[in-house]
């Protein structure tokens, strides 16, 4: 298989992944088995064709259980600031817990004790 056809392929894999999560994440409430398995899926895809998903998309679901994440009521979402800087985002259908570190550039420059909004 030539690059540029694993690439187009990969395009097509990334595209089927975004609408498996729009469709998941629209439908979560209504539906909540069918966007499950819809996250199911878009991670089988993604895992198959070894995609690394965007962050946008990465933070639409749950990767422990494969809950969606609509609004209110499915995550929870706290900034801690000890240590470094980092939000966590918590699963409320399974509590996984997930940490995102922010502002590492600002912390290469300054020492750290104050942090800018
Ligand atoms: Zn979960």
């Amino acid at each position: 298989m030539r690059k540029s056809e694993i690439r187009r392929i990969r395009k097509l894999a990334l595209r089927r992944v975004e609408r498996l999560l729009d469709f998941a994440v629209n439908h979560y409430e209504s539906y909540p088995d069918y966007a499950v398995a819809a996250v199911r899926t878009a991670q089988r895809i993604a895992m198959h064709y070894r995609l690394r998903l965007p962050p946008e998309l990465r933070r639409r679901f749950c990767r422990r259980c494969g809950t969606p994440f609509t609004g209110a009521g499915t995550f929870r979402v706290r900034v801690r600031s000890r240590r470094s800087t980092h939000v966590v985002v918590r699963c409320m259908a399974c509590g996984f817990m997930r940490r995102y570190p922010l502002g590492r550039e600002k912390l290469k420059y300054s020492s750290g004790s104050k942090s800018a909004g």
